[in-house]
């Protein structure tokens, strides 16, 4: 990922250690739960709330650096790969979730038979599965 700190000046946010702190942990962990990300972002720069990082996470989300995903029945998950539309695939039972590049790139990349009349600026696709290793282990 690029500076961190620069990513923040670039979108006009204050640079703060628990953005920087935020955004570190979110690259080095992609797909991780809001949950996982404060436990690193404590191993890094010590203490720091549950509501400071989920405001992080918000505002991070909101302004376009990171992406949230939220797949059904899970907490969501964060990833700093935003620039292109990939998709995911998430294991029905362990919840390993990886990275599956879009064949058409753009989103939306699936499109509604019907005309609603709506504006649709995403297809957000998750595909649900059994990873290798719990297939070995059934
Ligand atoms: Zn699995
Ligand atoms: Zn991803
Ligand atoms: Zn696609």
């Amino acid at each position: 990922m690029t500076n961190p700190e620069s990513l923040l000046r670039e979108i006009g946010v204050p640079v703060t250690a628990q953005r920087l702190a935020v955004l570190r942990a979110v690259s080095t962990c992609p797909h991780a739960t809001a949950e996982a990300i404060a436990e690193e972002v404590r191993g890094d720069i010590g203490t720091i709330s549950r509501q400071a990082v989920y405001d992080a996470l918000g505002m991070l989300v909101d302004k376009g650096l990171i992406r949230r995903i939220q797949p059904a029945g899970s907490p969501a998950l964060y990833e700093d790969r935003v620039a292109d539309n990939h998709h995911h695939l998430i294991c029905r039972g362990c919840g390993k979730t990886v990275d599956v590049d879009c064949v058409v790139g753009a989103r939306p990349c699936l499109h509604a038979a019907e005309d609603s009349g709506f504006h649709i600026d995403e297809a957000e696709v998750i595909f649900w599965g059994t990873c290798p290793e719990c297939l070995t282990k059934s």
